[in-house]
């Protein structure tokens, strides 16, 4: 058997509980976004900005996939949301029967959005379907404007775009409008928002885009 063979296999399977997932995520009306990114673009920030707006709103839960440690769903506990912390011990992705097994300590009947935070990568996670109604993926401002050219699979696979650290624009060697261009041109249906965890700008946007997609999905 061939590598090739072995590998798709491996995302055939992937696939079978991926499928399993979202019918369960379907079942309890509860949208699920895989967030993707490379390190350091600010998913976890975003996500705290983004309990902060919700809270008191909407019941989000949230599964942290992080290589190593529980620093992350330590900063997402405090914000009082149930966290699931997996650990994937050097594995670079999530893969769809990691979540499936962080299900079993949620209770989905109580939450209309799911949050999977990936490992930050923007490779292979474009591979692997989790059973999430969308990919949303950051790019930060510190990252260039040349990302999507360079990772386009992790961009034709997801909808939304979050360019994060907004901010930093007058600092950062990264032309917005390039940037936009880039993304545009590999995924012409992205919807694109542009955030600052700091200053919080777009925020109230993106929350906005959730909260409509929720409506939807829990009246369907
Ligand atoms: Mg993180
Ligand atoms: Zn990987």
């Amino acid at each position: 058997m061939s590598i090739v063979m072995i590998e798709r296999k491996v995302l055939q399977k992937n696939d079978e509980i991926a499928r399993r997932n979202r019918a369960l995520f379907f079942s309890h009306g509860t949208f699920a976004i895989n967030l993707v990114s490379s390190p350091g673009s600010g998913k976890t920030s975003i996500l705290e900005r983004t309990l902060e707006h919700l809270k008191g709103e909407l019941q989000v839960a949230v599964i942290e996939g992080d290589i190593q440690t529980d620093l992350d769903a330590r900063r997402i506990a405090s914000h009082g949301a149930p966290v699931v912390q997996i650990v994937t011990h050097g594995a670079c992705h999530l893969e769809a029967q990691l979540v499936e097994d962080a299900l079993s300590n949620l209770d989905l009947a109580e939450v209309r959005l799911l949050i999977i935070e990936n490992v930050g990568n923007l490779v292979c996670p474009a591979n692997y379907d989790l059973g999430e109604a969308v990919k949303v993926v950051v790019v930060s401002t510190t990252e260039g404007d040349d990302k999507p050219l360079k990772y386009p699979a992790m961009f034709r696979n997801s909808s939304v775009l979050l360019i994060n650290k907004i901010d930093l624009l007058p600092y950062v060697d990264c032309d917005l409008e390039r940037l936009r261009k880039n993304a545009l041109s590999i995924n012409p249906g992205l919807t694109i928002f542009e955030t600052s965890c700091v200053s919080k700008q777009g925020v109230k946007e993106w929350c906005a885009w959730l909260r409509s997609k929720i409506f939807f999905v829990s009246r369907s």
